[in-house]
């Protein structure tokens, strides 16, 4: 049954498993580089990953870039006069060649939001991922200036005796957004609180009932939506936690096991059931919405 359209000037996105490829491309790095532990260290895969898990649960993320500096596990392998480091860097770079690869935008995503911005709607992306990493995936699928505006908390996941800038090998300069303008977040506050997508939408001017939010949870994402009231849109085409290969990322998520088993529970009414969806892409938010300039003009 087609459904009336409705009418909205400001789009909020989620960015992992809404615009781009999140799970596949951390599922192909995170394997190659749990391959690369396994084979150097001659350590059990499950013994590796339980203390990979501690490590990420401690920083608050499964996108932990010192993950060898903290393993200390690792040392038993190391040949005398080499480092740890440098015995484990084959690891890190398998890992970031399949990072690199993997990390794509889905299809029809830089085309809706091309014309989003040619038609003065403004675009926001909102994620719980690093700062570093999502400045990353905005530059590598060219994104950068079609979200108007990046709200994200700082990073939270360098240990404090380590310089990131000198283990990123690349000056600073080199991951900063040109054209997005980041605003950070306070830590902590996490999806499905409905405090930082609330704050964007007073940012902007418009009303919640003006502002399509747009993600792949329905446990974060719509929850959030809907408890402010905006108009809640499940990307089910990035939904990702009934493939088979998500157990890994389970073994070595920052979540608790609560979390965990909340997500997988698929028993009606558990969580929310999402106002509009779509099946194959953002491209489709066109059949559902029409969407104004986000600055009133005087008509
Ligand atoms: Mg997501």
């Amino acid at each position: 049954m087609a459904s009336r359209k409705r009418t909205a000037r400001l789009l909020v996105v989620d960015l992992d498993d809404t615009l781009w490829t999140w799970f596949d491309a951390w599922h192909k790095s995170f394997r190659a580089f749990l391959d690369e532990l396994v084979r150097l260290s001659g350590i059990d895969e499950q013994n590796l990953t339980a203390a990979i898990r501690t490590v990420h649960q401690k920083y608050g993320t499964t996108e932990f870039s010192w993950l060898i500096d903290e393993l200390d596990i690792l040392d038993q392998a190391v040949p005398s006069g080499k480092t740890r480091d440098e015995y484990y860097d084959p690891a890190l770079h398998a890992q970031n060649k399949a990072r690199k690869e993997a990390t794509v935008l889905y299809p029809g995503v830089k085309n809706t939001l091309e014309k989003l911005r040619s038609r003065g709607t403004t675009v926001i992306g909102y994620t719980e991922s690093l700062a570093f990493w999502t400045h990353w995936r905005i530059q590598r699928t060219g994104i950068d200036g079609l979200l108007a505006y990046l709200y994200s908390s700082e990073d939270h996941d360098s240990p404090s005796c380590v310089v990131p800038e000198q283990r990123r090998h690349l000056p600073a300069s080199y991951y900063q957004l040109r054209e997005t303008v980041h605003r950070h977040v306070p830590k902590g506050v996490l999806k499905p609180s409905p405090f930082v997508l609330q704050q964007i939408i007073d940012d902007q001017g418009v009303t919640a009932a003006e502002t399509v939010y747009v993600g792949d949870s329905l446990m974060k994402d719509i929850a959030m939506a809907q408890s402010v009231e905006a108009i809640d849109v499940l990307a089910q085409y990035g939904m990702r936690f009934r493939d088979p290969r998500y157990s890994l990322l389970q073994s070595v998520s920052h979540w608790t096991d609560q979390m965990v088993q909340y997500e997988q529970d698929g028993r009606p009414g558990v969580h929310p059931t999402p106002t509009l969806t779509l099946a194959e892409g953002l491209h489709e938010l066109d059949e559902h919405v029409a969407f104004k300039p986000t600055q009133r003009t005087n008509e």
